[in-house]
This record gives structure tokens, sequence and C-alpha cells, in this order.
């Protein structure tokens, strides 16, 4: 509509313009001069606005005013409408900006941006700065991995890019009585964002309730062991009135000893940050497996045992064992009788192994399995207690397995069985030793 209407009057005045360069140079008798002139005229005024126009281009200056009619004014209008929506749009964006980056300042952790390819840093607020000992700007380009000098699991942990999973309770580079997490999140396809958050207080707190429990279950074990002797001493035949009671006095403080053990090797293996490295020789693991699943069953099971893998592993005797015994213990103690154990030790894809025990039991509902491996979780409490169970087994399981960086698959079916597996990375595997001592028990 503007330019149409710029057109139309261009072209009326230059018209008119020189119809009346004619006619004076007509009346002047001097009719091509006055034409010559008249366009000399015009193109001297259009170098003047292309001047002016090429002039407001230059970003620093602005169109003001707008004067006059015609084509050159509706260039000028058309300019000055783009730069004031220009000059709006980039307002608002640094407004928001400053926003976001103030959001980032004033946030309580600690946020750094940093390179995806070599960790280096490239952004981070006055929470990062503290927590972390960091300088602005000198620390801007560093590795953040360097500020956590002897802490080679930083250097691994970044170059894994778990973002999934945060590193916890880490000493924090500035003050290493500040216990720091770190959390790794997807930011752009060249950089992460890293969270800081001072952890100290639930640290301490989870020390607190850590050390709580370690000291109760061992403020009972004595007091159990004398109720336990002086139950002992107590003949039945002697007694035959007590006997049922005495009976049950004793499953349950065997249970309470059962209890307590299991709280104290919990509490054990949550304080340990590594395990022994020992060969683990697998064939006599899986005959001591077998004899412990057959003197649990009592002969009421099939108990089956597969060794497929061919080799062995690397990792805590003790603890893996008590893992695995822990598996088959459920599997023979939640399966009817008449049912099938299997123990398969076998090859995964991608250079790993996995023990799986497989039975023909009750099988555990979907919605149970996502918490069946916190404390004192139980499917059916009473077929639990009824089994001597405690709870705490597959919660061992899952501690023993992460310090030996496997995990733990459980598939289930109700009515129809479970399938409990431990499965260990290719850095576990170890080629098995020819020691021809494949028939012991590593009990
Ligand atoms: P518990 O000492 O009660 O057996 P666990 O931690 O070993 O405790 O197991 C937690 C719960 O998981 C059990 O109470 C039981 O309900 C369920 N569970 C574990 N193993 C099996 C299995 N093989 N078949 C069916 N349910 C199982």
């Amino acid at each position: 509509m503007l330019l149409r209407l710029a057109w139309r009057q261009s072209l009326i005045r230059l018209l008119l313009f020189y119809a009346f360069a004619l006619g004076l140079g007509l009346a002047l008798g001097e009719p091509w001069w006055a034409l010559g002139l008249a366009t000399l005229a015009l193109a001297a005024r259009a170098y003047w606005r292309l001047y002016r126009v090429l002039r407001f281009l230059d970003w620093r200056k602005q169109l003001r005013t707008v004067d006059g009619q015609g084509l050159w004014a509706a260039l000028e209008t058309l300019i000055h409408r783009r730069q004031t929506e220009n000059r709006r749009r980039s307002r608002r964006l640094v407004r928001l900006l400053r926003a976001y980056r103030q959001a980032a300042t004033a946030m309580p952790d600690g946020a750094l941006v940093i390179h995806r390819r070599d960790g280096r840093l490239v952004w981070f607020n006055k929470t990062a700065r503290h927590l972390l000992g960091l300088r602005y700007p000198q620390s801007l380009g560093e590795p953040l991995a360097d500020f956590f000098a002897g802490q080679t699991r930083v250097r691994d942990w970044l170059a894994s890019g778990q973002t999934d999973e945060p590193l916890l309770d880490l000493p924090s580079p500035a003050d290493p009585m500040v216990r720091i997490s770190l959390r790794l999140i997807p930011y752009s396809a060249r950089e992460w964002m890293v969270v800081v958050r001072d952890v100290t207080k639930l640290m301490r707190l989870e020390q607190v309730r850590r050390d709580f429990v370690a000291n109760v279950s061992h403020e009972l074990r004595t007091p159990l062991t004398v109720v336990h002797g002086y139950l002992d001493m107590i003949e039945p035949e002697e007694h035959p009135e007590l006997a049922v009671m005495v009976e049950e006095m004793r499953r349950q403080s065997q249970r309470m000893t059962q209890l307590v053990e299991d709280l104290l090797t919990l509490s054990r293996l949550e304080a340990q940050e590594s395990l022994p490295e020992e060969p683990l020789a697998m064939a006599p693991m899986l005959v001591t497996l077998r004899r412990e699943a057959e003197a649990l069953s009592q002969g009421r099971h099939e108990v089956r045992v597969l060794d497929e893998a061919g080799c062995d592993l690397t990792g805590s005797t003790k603890e893996l064992h008590s893992a695995f015994s822990n598996l088959v213990s459920n599997a023979i103690r939640y399966t009817p009788t008449g049912g099938r154990v299997t123990i398969r030790f076998e090859k995964v894809a991608g250079g790993g192994v996995r023990l799986a025990v497989q039975d023909t039991g009750y099988g555990i509902p979907e919605q149970h399995l996502p918490r069946i491996t916190e404390r004192f979780y139980r499917v059916s409490t009473s077929r639990s207690r009824e089994s001597g169970g405690t709870g705490l087994g597959l919660s061992i399981v899952k501690h023993v397995l992460s310090l030996h960086q496997a995990r733990l698959d459980v598939e289930s079916e109700v009515g129809r069985g479970s399938t409990f597996a431990c499965v260990f990375g290719p850095a576990r595997v170890r080629m098995r030793s020819q020691a021809g001592d494949d028939l012991e028990d590593v009990s």
C-alpha cells in the first residue's frame, strides 16, 4: 500500500517537475537547457537522499524523522520501521539474558558450563566459585577436572559422560570439610552444564543414621547372645509345659539375631568404598551354591547348576558368596515344593558375565519390582516372616554388586517364577584358573 502510493506520487511529481522545467525553458527560449538542468537537479537530489539513507544504515545512527513523500521517503520509512523493531527485540533479549544470568547467579547451587570435548570451563556462577575455589576470570578455559587434584573419579566420571548418575560425596577443592555432589546435565551439542551442590549436612545426617543403626545393632548383639544361651539351656523334656513357648522364643531370638547380623552387614558395606580384588574361582562357588540350595530345600525342589561362561571373576569372595547365596536362598524360600531352581553362570553381550538364579516360584507382581531392593521391603510380609526372611537380603545383594560395579536384573511373573541376575562388566571377568580346584568348596 505504502509502496504503491509512493510510486504514484513519485511519478506524478517527476512529470510535473519536467513539465514545469519544459514550460520555463520554452518561455526562455532554451527548452533543452532547461530539461538538462532539471535532470541534473534530480540526480543531485537522488544522491543526497542516497547518502542520507546510507548514513542511517550505519548501525550506530537511528533514522529519526522521515520527511517528504515518494519513493525515498518510503524507503526511509521502511528502514525506520525495521530499525525500531530490531532495537525493541534486542532490548527484550538483553533484558531476558540479564534475568537468566541473575537467576543463575542467585541459585543456591553452583552451576558451571563446560566444553563437552575437553571439560574446559566456559562459565560459572558465584556459588560454584565458592564451592570449587574458582577465580574469575582466571579459571575460565581451565579443565574442570584439574580443580579436583587427586580425585581421579571426577575425571573418569566426566569422561564417561554419565548424565543419569550424579557423583556423590566429594571433598570440595576449596575446603575438604565441605562435601559436594556433581550432576551433569546435557546443555547443548557442544556444552554441558554441571550442577554443584553442598551436601555436607546431608552426608552428616546420613553418617549419623548409619552410625546409629550400626551402634544399635552392635549393642543388641550381646544381650541377644545371652538370651539365646539361656534359652538353649532349657531342656523342653524337663519342662513339657514350657516346650511350645521356649520353641517360639528360640525362633524369635534367632530371627532377631539374623536381623542384627544383616543390619551390621549392611552398615559395614555402606561404610566401604571398595572391596578386596581377589580372584574368585566360579566352579567351586557354584558347587557351594548347589550344596546350600539342596540343604535349604531338603529335597523339596529340583536344583540345577549350569556353568556355561567358562571363566572366573575378580572381586571379594566373601561378599559375592553372601550375595549369591542370598539369591539362592530366596529362590528356595519363595518356590513351593516341587518347583525348580536353576543357577546359571553365563556370558552376556559386550564381554561381561551374569550369574542368574531362576525359580519357578510364586513370582513378584510388577508394581513391587522397582522397590524390591529397599530395606525391609517385602511383597508379602507374612510369607517373608514364615520363611525366616529379614527383608534385608536384596539390599545386601544390591550393595555388594554396586561395590563390584555390577547390577541386579530382576524379571518376574506371578505364578511362573522369577530370575534374579547379577550382571558383571568385562573388567570383572578373568580367565578360568586351571589349578584343578574345580570341585573344591569355597566355604
Ligand atoms: P526377605 O528376607 O524378606 O526374603 P529380601 O530382601 O531377600 O527379603 O527380599 C525382599 C522381598 O522380595 C521378599 O520379601 C519377597 O517378597 C521378594 N522376593 C525376593 N526373592 C524372591 C523370589 N525369588 N521369588 C519371589 N519373591 C521374592
